[in-house]
Protein backbone atom coordinates (compact mmCIF):
# COMPACT_ATOMS: atom_id res chain seq x y z
CA UNK A 1 0.00 0.00 0.00
CA UNK A 2 1.48 3.42 -1.09
CA UNK A 3 1.88 6.00 1.66
CA UNK A 4 3.67 9.25 0.88
CA UNK A 5 5.92 11.43 2.59
CA UNK A 6 5.55 15.21 1.84
CA UNK A 7 8.80 17.29 2.33
CA UNK A 8 7.32 20.74 0.78
CA UNK A 9 4.02 22.13 1.32
CA UNK A 10 3.15 25.60 1.98
CA UNK A 11 0.33 26.68 4.99
CA UNK A 12 -0.75 29.39 2.15
CA UNK A 13 -0.68 27.37 -0.64
CA UNK A 14 -2.11 24.59 0.35
CA UNK A 15 -5.51 25.52 0.32
CA UNK A 16 -7.81 24.06 -2.25
CA UNK A 17 -9.38 26.34 -4.50
CA UNK A 18 -13.07 25.14 -3.76
CA UNK A 19 -11.95 25.37 0.41
CA UNK A 20 -11.13 28.92 0.36
CA UNK A 21 -14.35 29.85 -2.30
CA UNK A 22 -16.95 27.89 0.72
CA UNK A 23 -15.04 29.98 3.05
CA UNK A 24 -15.63 33.05 1.46
CA UNK A 25 -18.84 32.85 1.46
CA UNK A 26 -19.41 31.51 4.96
CA UNK A 27 -17.91 34.58 5.74
CA UNK A 28 -20.18 36.47 3.07
CA UNK A 29 -16.79 37.99 1.92
CA UNK A 30 -16.88 40.97 0.14
CA UNK A 31 -14.07 39.13 -2.59
CA UNK A 32 -17.29 36.33 -3.67
CA UNK A 33 -18.66 39.11 -5.43
CA UNK A 34 -15.62 39.71 -7.98
CA UNK A 35 -16.18 36.16 -9.02
CA UNK A 36 -19.68 35.32 -11.34
CA UNK A 37 -19.56 32.06 -9.81
CA UNK A 38 -17.04 29.03 -8.11
CA UNK A 39 -15.41 28.66 -11.63
CA UNK A 40 -14.80 31.97 -12.11
CA UNK A 41 -12.79 31.99 -9.04
CA UNK A 42 -11.12 28.71 -9.71
CA UNK A 43 -9.98 29.60 -13.15
CA UNK A 44 -8.64 32.87 -11.34
CA UNK A 45 -6.67 31.18 -8.62
CA UNK A 46 -5.35 28.60 -10.06
CA UNK A 47 -4.10 30.44 -13.57
CA UNK A 48 -0.20 30.63 -14.51
CA UNK A 49 1.54 33.63 -13.44
CA UNK A 50 4.34 35.13 -15.54
CA UNK A 51 6.86 35.45 -12.61
CA UNK A 52 7.67 34.10 -9.14
CA UNK A 53 7.13 37.29 -7.50
CA UNK A 54 3.73 37.63 -9.53
CA UNK A 55 2.90 33.68 -8.43
CA UNK A 56 3.86 34.21 -4.64
CA UNK A 57 1.02 37.47 -4.44
CA UNK A 58 -2.00 34.71 -4.10
CA UNK A 59 -0.01 33.88 -1.16
CA UNK A 60 -0.97 37.02 0.60
CA UNK A 61 -4.83 36.22 -0.22
CA UNK A 62 -4.64 33.52 1.86
CA UNK A 63 -2.37 34.61 4.35
CA UNK A 64 -4.88 37.22 5.18
CA UNK A 65 -7.79 35.34 5.73
CA UNK A 66 -5.40 32.50 7.66
CA UNK A 67 -5.29 33.85 11.25
CA UNK A 68 -5.57 32.70 14.99
CA UNK A 69 -9.50 32.08 14.70
CA UNK A 70 -9.36 30.53 11.06
CA UNK A 71 -5.83 28.64 11.15
CA UNK A 72 -7.24 25.25 12.95
CA UNK A 73 -10.99 25.27 10.20
CA UNK A 74 -8.10 25.51 7.22
CA UNK A 75 -5.64 23.33 9.07
CA UNK A 76 -8.60 20.14 9.54
CA UNK A 77 -9.51 20.69 5.94
CA UNK A 78 -5.98 20.28 4.55
CA UNK A 79 -5.21 17.43 6.88
CA UNK A 80 -8.12 15.23 6.19
CA UNK A 81 -7.40 15.99 2.10
CA UNK A 82 -4.49 14.94 2.24
CA UNK A 83 -4.78 11.75 4.64
CA UNK A 84 -7.58 10.62 2.45
CA UNK A 85 -6.93 12.10 -1.46
CA UNK A 86 -3.01 11.62 -0.90
CA UNK A 87 -2.26 8.58 1.08
CA UNK A 88 0.01 10.94 3.14
CA UNK A 89 1.81 9.22 5.85
CA UNK A 90 4.41 12.00 6.71
CA UNK A 91 3.74 16.01 5.93
CA UNK A 92 5.90 19.04 6.77
CA UNK A 93 3.83 22.36 7.00
CA UNK A 94 5.79 25.36 6.30
CA UNK A 95 4.96 29.29 6.43
CA UNK A 96 6.00 32.34 7.99
CA UNK A 97 4.57 32.65 11.38
CA UNK A 98 5.11 36.33 11.47
CA UNK A 99 2.58 36.72 8.86
CA UNK A 100 -0.35 35.26 10.55
CA UNK A 101 0.14 37.58 13.52
CA UNK A 102 -2.58 40.18 13.76
CA UNK A 103 -1.71 43.16 11.66
CA UNK A 104 -2.77 45.35 14.20
CA UNK A 105 -0.37 44.83 16.57
CA UNK A 106 3.56 46.51 16.36
CA UNK A 107 6.44 44.43 15.47
CA UNK A 108 7.16 43.30 18.67
CA UNK A 109 4.12 42.15 20.00
CA UNK A 110 3.66 40.48 16.27
CA UNK A 111 7.10 38.39 17.17
CA UNK A 112 5.18 37.57 21.31
CA UNK A 113 2.32 36.68 18.75
CA UNK A 114 4.00 34.11 16.78
CA UNK A 115 4.56 31.60 19.74
CA UNK A 116 0.41 31.45 19.84
CA UNK A 117 0.70 30.69 15.75
CA UNK A 118 3.13 27.46 16.37
CA UNK A 119 1.09 26.69 19.05
CA UNK A 120 -1.98 26.60 17.35
CA UNK A 121 -1.15 24.91 14.14
CA UNK A 122 0.61 22.03 16.01
CA UNK A 123 -2.44 21.33 17.95
CA UNK A 124 -4.45 21.89 14.66
CA UNK A 125 -2.63 19.40 12.51
CA UNK A 126 -3.33 16.09 15.30
CA UNK A 127 -6.15 15.23 13.72
CA UNK A 128 -7.18 11.98 15.56
CA UNK A 129 -9.43 10.67 12.18
CA UNK A 130 -7.14 11.33 10.16
CA UNK A 131 -3.60 9.97 11.81
CA UNK A 132 0.14 11.18 10.14
CA UNK A 133 3.12 12.08 11.15
CA UNK A 134 3.22 16.22 10.83
CA UNK A 135 5.26 18.81 11.71
CA UNK A 136 6.31 22.57 10.91
CA UNK A 137 8.77 24.15 8.69
CA UNK A 138 9.22 28.00 9.63
CA UNK A 139 10.25 30.18 7.11
CA UNK A 140 12.28 33.24 7.26
CA UNK A 141 11.11 36.07 4.11
CA UNK A 142 13.01 37.68 2.18
CA UNK A 143 11.06 40.62 3.01
CA UNK A 144 10.82 41.06 6.52
CA UNK A 145 13.63 42.47 8.60
CA UNK A 146 16.26 40.84 10.12
CA UNK A 147 14.96 41.32 13.50
CA UNK A 148 12.01 39.09 13.02
CA UNK A 149 13.78 36.47 11.35
CA UNK A 150 16.23 35.94 13.85
CA UNK A 151 12.71 35.41 16.08
CA UNK A 152 11.68 32.84 13.55
CA UNK A 153 14.82 31.06 13.99
CA UNK A 154 14.53 31.49 18.21
CA UNK A 155 11.12 29.80 17.56
CA UNK A 156 11.76 27.33 15.47
CA UNK A 157 14.81 26.29 18.38
CA UNK A 158 12.42 26.61 21.63
CA UNK A 159 9.50 24.15 19.84
CA UNK A 160 11.48 21.01 18.39
CA UNK A 161 8.13 19.52 19.71
CA UNK A 162 6.01 20.77 16.76
CA UNK A 163 9.08 22.12 14.81
CA UNK A 164 11.37 20.12 12.42
CA UNK A 165 13.46 22.73 10.62
CA UNK A 166 13.74 26.37 9.19
CA UNK A 167 13.31 27.72 5.80
CA UNK A 168 13.85 30.68 3.50
CA UNK A 169 11.31 31.99 1.45
CA UNK A 170 9.84 35.14 -0.27
CA UNK A 171 11.36 34.66 -3.63
CA UNK A 172 15.27 33.72 -4.54
CA UNK A 173 15.60 36.89 -6.48
CA UNK A 174 15.73 39.16 -3.46
CA UNK A 175 18.27 37.89 -1.19
CA UNK A 176 21.40 39.40 -3.13
CA UNK A 177 21.45 42.53 -1.00
CA UNK A 178 21.42 40.88 2.35
CA UNK A 179 22.89 37.53 1.59
CA UNK A 180 25.64 37.90 4.47
CA UNK A 181 22.58 38.29 6.69
CA UNK A 182 20.88 35.04 5.63
CA UNK A 183 24.59 33.21 5.80
CA UNK A 184 24.37 34.31 9.27
CA UNK A 185 21.22 33.37 10.22
CA UNK A 186 21.65 29.81 8.73
CA UNK A 187 24.79 29.70 10.89
CA UNK A 188 22.78 30.88 13.55
CA UNK A 189 20.46 28.45 12.86
CA UNK A 190 22.58 25.48 11.99
CA UNK A 191 24.45 26.26 15.92
CA UNK A 192 21.09 25.71 17.46
CA UNK A 193 20.92 22.39 16.19
CA UNK A 194 18.00 23.07 14.13
CA UNK A 195 17.10 21.13 10.56
CA UNK A 196 17.53 23.10 7.64
CA UNK A 197 16.04 23.99 3.42
CA UNK A 198 16.14 26.85 1.60
CA UNK A 199 14.58 28.27 -1.63
CA UNK A 200 17.41 28.50 -3.70
CA UNK A 201 18.15 28.04 -6.92
CA UNK A 202 14.50 27.80 -7.97
CA UNK A 203 15.01 31.15 -11.05
CA UNK A 204 17.73 31.60 -12.64
CA UNK A 205 17.81 34.56 -10.71
CA UNK A 206 17.91 32.96 -7.00
CA UNK A 207 21.65 30.92 -7.13
CA UNK A 208 23.67 32.19 -4.19
CA UNK A 209 26.39 29.21 -4.15
CA UNK A 210 27.27 31.07 -0.29
CA UNK A 211 23.85 29.68 1.26
CA UNK A 212 24.46 26.26 -0.29
CA UNK A 213 26.78 24.57 2.47
CA UNK A 214 24.46 25.90 5.27
CA UNK A 215 21.22 23.88 3.71
CA UNK A 216 20.32 20.06 4.14
CA UNK A 217 18.00 20.10 1.99
CA UNK A 218 17.35 22.57 -0.99
CA UNK A 219 13.86 23.84 -1.69
CA UNK A 220 13.73 23.22 -5.80
CA UNK A 221 17.41 23.14 -6.60
CA UNK A 222 15.95 22.81 -10.32
CA UNK A 223 18.92 25.50 -11.53
CA UNK A 224 21.88 23.75 -10.09
CA UNK A 225 21.57 21.21 -12.53
CA UNK A 226 20.27 22.79 -15.63
CA UNK A 227 22.63 26.23 -15.31
CA UNK A 228 25.14 24.73 -12.88
CA UNK A 229 25.98 21.21 -13.31
CA UNK A 230 29.46 21.20 -11.90
CA UNK A 231 28.00 21.90 -7.99
CA UNK A 232 26.68 18.55 -8.32
CA UNK A 233 29.46 16.88 -7.06
CA UNK A 234 29.42 19.02 -3.86
CA UNK A 235 25.27 18.90 -3.46
CA UNK A 236 25.78 14.93 -3.41
CA UNK A 237 28.88 14.74 -0.86
CA UNK A 238 26.75 16.99 1.36
CA UNK A 239 23.99 14.57 1.25
CA UNK A 240 21.22 17.09 0.54
CA UNK A 241 18.01 16.31 -1.44
CA UNK A 242 15.95 18.44 -3.75
CA UNK A 243 12.86 19.64 -3.32
CA UNK A 244 11.59 19.48 -6.87
CA UNK A 245 8.16 20.62 -7.29
CA UNK A 246 7.72 20.09 -10.79
CA UNK A 247 3.71 22.08 -11.30
CA UNK A 248 5.03 24.98 -10.03
CA UNK A 249 7.50 25.66 -12.81
CA UNK A 250 4.90 26.00 -14.86
CA UNK A 251 2.47 28.20 -12.47
CA UNK A 252 5.57 30.46 -12.67
CA UNK A 253 6.79 30.69 -15.67
CA UNK A 254 10.39 29.36 -14.22
CA UNK A 255 9.78 26.72 -17.05
CA UNK A 256 8.42 26.69 -20.30
CA UNK A 257 7.51 22.83 -20.28
CA UNK A 258 7.72 19.82 -18.20
CA UNK A 259 9.98 18.42 -19.92
CA UNK A 260 12.67 20.25 -19.18
CA UNK A 261 12.81 18.80 -15.99
CA UNK A 262 14.02 15.58 -17.28
CA UNK A 263 17.57 17.15 -17.52
CA UNK A 264 17.18 17.48 -13.56
CA UNK A 265 16.11 14.09 -12.82
CA UNK A 266 18.44 12.53 -15.24
CA UNK A 267 21.91 14.78 -14.04
CA UNK A 268 20.62 14.13 -10.52
CA UNK A 269 20.18 10.21 -10.56
CA UNK A 270 23.61 10.09 -12.36
CA UNK A 271 25.27 12.03 -9.35
CA UNK A 272 23.62 10.91 -6.60
CA UNK A 273 21.84 13.36 -5.81
CA UNK A 274 18.54 12.77 -4.31
CA UNK A 275 15.64 13.84 -5.03
CA UNK A 276 11.92 14.32 -3.15
CA UNK A 277 9.05 15.18 -5.54
CA UNK A 278 6.48 17.39 -3.81
CA UNK A 279 3.91 19.78 -4.15
CA UNK A 280 4.90 23.40 -3.10
CA UNK A 281 1.52 24.71 -3.28
CA UNK A 282 -1.25 21.91 -3.51
CA UNK A 283 -4.04 24.10 -3.47
CA UNK A 284 -2.82 27.18 -5.69
CA UNK A 285 -1.16 24.25 -8.25
CA UNK A 286 -4.70 22.41 -7.94
CA UNK A 287 -2.73 18.92 -8.02
CA UNK A 288 -2.20 16.48 -5.29
CA UNK A 289 1.28 14.30 -5.08
CA UNK A 290 -0.21 11.39 -6.65
CA UNK A 291 -0.93 13.41 -9.85
CA UNK A 292 2.73 15.17 -9.82
CA UNK A 293 4.32 11.35 -9.58
CA UNK A 294 1.53 10.08 -12.48
CA UNK A 295 2.33 13.14 -14.15
CA UNK A 296 6.38 13.39 -14.21
CA UNK A 297 5.95 9.02 -15.43
CA UNK A 298 3.84 9.72 -17.99
CA UNK A 299 5.84 12.31 -19.44
CA UNK A 300 8.49 10.39 -19.67
CA UNK A 301 10.80 12.26 -17.83
CA UNK A 302 11.33 9.46 -14.68
CA UNK A 303 10.69 5.66 -15.29
CA UNK A 304 9.04 3.71 -12.57
CA UNK A 305 12.07 3.30 -10.26
CA UNK A 306 13.41 6.40 -10.10
CA UNK A 307 9.74 7.39 -8.85
CA UNK A 308 10.04 4.84 -6.46
CA UNK A 309 13.52 6.29 -5.72
CA UNK A 310 12.17 9.59 -5.58
CA UNK A 311 9.37 8.73 -2.84
CA UNK A 312 11.62 6.25 -0.81
CA UNK A 313 14.12 9.68 -0.77
CA UNK A 314 11.35 11.70 0.45
CA UNK A 315 10.91 9.81 3.95
CA UNK A 316 14.60 9.09 4.07
CA UNK A 317 15.25 13.28 4.09
CA UNK A 318 12.43 13.87 6.67
CA UNK A 319 13.29 16.27 9.39
CA UNK A 320 11.03 14.05 11.72
CA UNK A 321 9.78 11.05 10.60
CA UNK A 322 10.38 9.00 13.67
CA UNK A 323 10.49 5.60 12.02
CA UNK A 324 13.82 3.70 10.52
CA UNK A 325 11.79 2.04 7.79
CA UNK A 326 9.78 3.30 4.84
CA UNK A 327 5.71 2.79 6.02
CA UNK A 328 5.22 0.97 2.95
CA UNK A 329 7.39 -2.17 4.81
CA UNK A 330 5.54 -1.67 8.22
CA UNK A 331 2.16 -2.13 6.25
CA UNK A 332 3.09 -5.10 4.16
CA UNK A 333 4.02 -6.98 7.17
CA UNK A 334 0.39 -6.50 8.78
CA UNK A 335 -1.39 -7.12 5.33
CA UNK A 336 0.49 -10.39 4.43
CA UNK A 337 0.28 -11.72 8.40
CA UNK A 338 -2.85 -10.92 10.01
CA UNK A 339 -2.36 -13.73 12.11
CA UNK A 340 1.24 -11.46 13.31
CA UNK A 341 -0.95 -8.72 14.18
CA UNK A 342 -3.13 -11.03 16.92
CA UNK A 343 0.34 -12.22 17.98
CA UNK A 344 1.07 -8.82 18.90
CA UNK A 345 -1.62 -7.50 20.22
CA UNK A 346 -3.08 -10.17 22.71
CA UNK A 347 0.74 -11.69 23.25
CA UNK A 348 -0.75 -15.08 22.78
CA UNK A 349 -1.37 -16.44 19.00
CA UNK A 350 -4.91 -17.27 18.05
CA UNK A 351 -6.85 -18.66 15.23
CA UNK A 352 -9.02 -16.35 13.33
CA UNK A 353 -12.08 -18.97 13.86
ZN1 LIG B 1 8.05 26.68 -1.81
Amino acid sequence: MPLYAELHRHLGGSVVPRILWRYFQRQTDPLTHKFADYDDFEEFYTRSRNTLDEYLELHTLVEHVQTVQTLPYFIYRLIRGAYIFENLAYLELRYTPYLRTSEQLSQSERIDQMAQIVEIVGQASQVQDYPMVTSQILCMHARLPYAVNKAIVDLAAQRKDYVCGVDLAGGDAHYGERLAEFVGLYQYARSLGLNTTGHLYETSDGCYPELLPYLMRIGHGIHIPLKYPELLKEVAQRQQCLEVCPTTYLKTGTLEDIYQLKVVFDSCFEAGVDIAICTDNAGLNNVRLPFEYENLLTQDIIDFEQMQACQDAAFRHAFAWPHQQHPASLLTGLLKNPRDEVVAANGTPRTKD
